[in-house]
């Protein structure tokens, strides 16, 4: 599965991006595995689906191998009406007694003992469509109704009784029968169909080995188009009337495909592939075998308005998704505490393929943020493994997006330490020694072993089972000789919980006065002396060769200061955003004062790179967040256009023509500061004659900026806007212009409108995933708005919890992020209180307490200090 996040940080406004930081708080589910007494070696589903019903029925039929005697057994089956279960064995029916549990676990006590052999289970049952956009649920489109799946981790068990559980992997064979003018989907090419008295009956071909979360279903008055060049029959899957939007998916994929095979030298593994795009989606993409589902917006783009930021969205969650087929798929993890390999292989190897694909992209930047990014989580103390040796499924599913990027970090790191044609091999061999059944992590790290001859299980070591980022200290002891030091990274303040030593593949780059080199060593004590190479004298030395280590490094103040002054003529873009990332998590470890660090952005105003511009623009954010309240808004905003008013002058207002993919992308994000936060008059009057072009003539304008500009234009905005941004939200045929203008609802600054938008989010027709984006793009919160929309929150607590599932719930504490203890306070005692106390809650609120402590920490620390250069900084400009 993918969550659909924006490699450029600052694309969408920062409230989008925490949307996806809830979204990306995933649930804890059903702690306890099933026995493996009695093993499911087949099953046939039968359903009769009509997208315009609400309840639908069926039965199912299991083969079982009973493998030790057993009296009882469990399957898993939950908010389903159970109407006949029978048992079978060789001799004759065993009667069975049912018992539900937690989780849907439905205990079956037989009559007898049942013996080791074969038996079969037939059970018939009943069901309500789900409305919440998991199991199988029911969604509406355009005035259709559609049925579409989402099994993981564990709802396919609020579809049909199976045993839902990664482990249990084993064929399965659909039938479905449904309304004669829909269309209905699934893993498999159809089998047989037949009509009678105006209903079809189709059976799929039987399914190769799968676990019950990766089956699928989609049903409804769909419409399909074929992909050509693809190695097995392609077809893109979407609502009615939609397939002109199809085109971009069609060309896109087949170069993805193409690749992978070629990596894993082994063709795609299933017969057939269907694309479907689903108008009501929690993720970006679940990899369902031979039938990925993904959220409509990555899939269906306006072919006469595509930006480079729709196309760098609609790649990476693609290459994700069919990285799964093999990894995940054709060989599945045996358990969810390996959860966070399966995604973050599929996130490190997409964006390897998609890197080598479309390279203009930039996709290899965003393999280097998305591990810098991680390593703020992982300098708190609530920091939690991505593998803890002994854990519970609650603490592995609590830390979902966190996993994929350390993860990913991880394999990056390690696919540099070992070699990239080692590493594939190592891959490869795995996949050939586990195809169509289950494996650990343990299994790929000694296949990594073998082939590369070094102890790849020994160097993941600590940075899988133990939470944290190490630091790496550099000092210079003579002109070649440095003592390296390593200690567990912690924010100012923060005692490290254990002291832990990691073995660091670490990589340093330096200058010796007559050339560039490279040093390389794996560090496995507390401190090591290493002598470089050297023909001259050290001018410089930067600790992390493109960024590829999963280490923070300090080095002397003035050895930092000359990389910041010179990083241009030293570093590479991904080392240069390094140094930018390492510098605001030295502010946060109390390192380096607020001044010094607002001095040494300066430096990065003139990069010519934008993605390093982009970087330049979080680090402004995290100004903003900590340190810019509203009695310093005029500072900031000369600060501000100091920092990016030369990026705008080099890349321009308007698209130019051949410029990079990469200029193009962050062109959204630099126009907005500066209007926003950098109050600049020639930027603000420019977003709004676009948006006055933009609502009269949609095609007239650059579409990477209709978002921005309708935003911007809605700030002034009276009601009568409003009325007409709610209508042309409704009447969006394409899913990029409707999630427009619902981000542009939440943008009016009136009051009044402000309450009438947080109205509509409650009661308008909204897909669940829809539901608290208006809240959430309420914009440039001031804190006093942040409290408002926490309160609206609290209020109506009780309507949004029936509109989203259980699950996502627990992400809601974090309305209680931000700088202020206060609303911290207030979000613990709500969230906390026993009616609405979920098992996660304590989890993420630890979390949110630790994100708020920082920022308060922070402000109290060096306000004074930044206070006073943004003082100084306006009066000289
Ligand atoms: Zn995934």
């Amino acid at each position: 599965m993918k969550f659909s996040t924006p490699r450029l940080t600052s694309i969408l406004m920062s409230s989008a991006i925490i949307a996806c930081f809830w979204l990306s708080v995933a649930k804890a589910a059903d702690t306890e595995r099933l026995k493996k007494d009695v093993i499911p070696t087949f099953q046939t589903i039968n359903l009769k689906i009509d997208a315009r019903e609400t309840e639908y029925g069926g039965n199912v039929n299991m083969a079982l191998t009973v493998k030790n005697a057993a009296n009882s057994f469990i399957v898993h089956a939950e908010d389903i009406t159970l109407i006949d279960i029978i048992l079978s064995g060789k001799d004759g029916e065993i009667s069975v007694s049912p018992e539900l549990g937690e989780y849907g676990r439905t205990t079956l006590t037989c009559a007898k003992e049942l013996t080791p052999g074969e038996y079969t289970l037939g059970i018939s049952f009943t069901a309500s469509f789900n409305t919440q956009a998991v199991g199988l649920y029911r969604s509406e489109s355009g005035g259709e109704h559609y049925l579409f799946t989402q099994f993981e981790e564990s709802d396919a068990r609020k579809a049909f009784p199976c045993f839902d559980e990664p482990a249990f992997k084993y064929p399965f064979q659909l039938t479905l029968t449904i309304p004669e003018e829909h269309i209905a989907i699934s893993n498999t090419p159809v089998e047989i169909e037949s009509a009678s008295e105006g209903w079809k009956t189709i059976t799929f071909k039987k399914t190769e080995p799968l676990p019950s979360y990766l089956l699928a279903i989609a049903a409804g008055p769909l419409e399909t188009v074929d992909v050509p060049d693809m190695p097995i029959p392609t077809r893109i899957v979407c609502a009615k009337g939609k397939n002109y939007l199809t085109g971009e998916t069609a060309k896109i994929t087949p170069p993805l495909m193409t690749a992978l095979i070629k990596y894993f030298e082994r063709p795609y593994p299933y017969e057939k592939l269907d694309l479907i795009a689903v108008p009501e989606f929690w993720a970006g993409g679940m990899e369902n075998a031979g039938a990925i589902t993904f959220r409509e917006t990555l899939l269906l783009l306006d072919p006469e308005a595509i930006t480079v930021s729709q196309k760098l969205s609609l790649v990476s969650v693609m290459s994700h998704e069919l990285a799964h087929m093999w990894f995940g798929d054709l060989v599945t993890m045996e358990w969810w505490d390996d959860l966070w390999l399966n995604e973050s292989f599929a996130s490190w190897m997409g964006d390897k393929i998609a890197h080598q694909e479309f390279p203009t992209l930039g996709i290899a930047v965003s393999e280097v943020e998305s591990g810098l990014g991680a390593m703020v989580g992982d300098a708190r103390p609530t920091a939690l493994a991505i593998r803890p040796p002994q854990s519970k499924t609650a603490d592995l599913l609590s830390g979902f997006g966190f996993i994929y990027s350390k993860g990913q970090a991880i394999l990056l790191m390690i696919e540099r330490w070992l070699g990239e044609e080692t590493f594939r091999k190592g891959i490869n061999q795995y996949l050939q020694e586990n195809e169509w059944k289950n494996a650990t992590a343990a299994q790929l790290w000694s296949a990594l072993s073998t082939v590369s001859a070094k102890d790849v299980e020994g160097t993941l070591g600590n940075f899988i089972t133990k939470p944290g980022v190490p630091l790496v200290t550099v000092e210079v002891i003579d002109n070649k000789k440095l003592r390296l030091t390593q200690k567990r990274f912690m924010n100012f303040g923060v005692t490290a919980p254990e002291e832990i030593l990691w073995q660091i593949p670490v990589a340093l780059k330096y200058n010796d006065g007559k050339e560039t080199r490279e040093f390389s060593l794996v560090m496995s004590q507390p401190e090591e002396i290493i002598t470089l190479e050297s023909g001259g004298e050290l001018q410089w030395l930067f600790p992390n060769v493109s960024a590829a280590g999963y280490y923070r490094w300090q080095v002397p103040d003035d050895m930092l200061a000359n990389l910041a002054e010179n990083s241009q003529k030293y570093l590479n873009a991904q080392e240069r955003i390094g140094l930018l990332r390492n510098l605001a998590a030295l502010l946060d470890a109390g390192e380096i004062s607020g001044g010094i660090y607002l001095k040494t952005l300066n430096a990065f105003a003139s990069d010519p790179e934008p993605v390093v511009i982009d970087n330049l623009i979080s680090g402004l954010g995290k100004v903003k967040e900590a340190f810019a309240p509203d009695d310093l808004k005029k500072e900031f905003a000369a600060y501000v256009n100091r920092m990016l008013k030369p990026a705008l002058d080099r890349f321009g207002l308007e698209a130019k023509s051949g410029e990079s993919e990469e200029a193009a992308l962050l062109r959204p994000s630099l126009i907005s500061w500066l209007a926003d936060e950098g109050e600049n008059e020639e930027v603000q009057i420019y977003l709004t004659t676009l948006a006055k072009n933009y609502l009269s003539e949609p095609t007239s304008i650059d579409p990477a900026l209709a978002g921005l500009c309708v935003r911007t234009y809605a700030k002034d905005g009276d009601n009568k806007l409003f009325e007409d941004f709610k209508n042309r939200f409704e009447t969006a045929q394409v899913p990029a212009v409707r999630s427009r203008f619902l981000y542009a609802l939440g943008s009016f600054e009136d009051p009044e409108i402000i309450k009438s938008a947080l109205d509509y989010a409650l009661h308008a027709k909204l897909s669940a995933q829809e539901v608290l984006t208006i809240p959430f793009s309420i914009s440039s919160p001031s804190e006093e708005k942040e409290m408002m929309i926490f309160n609206w929150v609290m209020e109506n607590y009780g309507i949004i919890a029936k509109r989203i599932p259980e699950a996502n719930l627990p992400g809601m504490a974090r309305f209680g992020g931000g700088c202020s203890h206060e609303k911290l306070q207030k979000a613990r005692e709500f969230f906390t209180h026993e009616s609405r106390i979920l098992k996660e809650t304590n989890i993420i609120l630890a979390r949110v307490s630790d994100q708020v402590s920082d920022c308060v920490n922070l402000r109290e620390r060096e306000g004074e200090s930044v206070a006073a250069f943004l003082k100084q900084f306006a009066a000289s400009n």
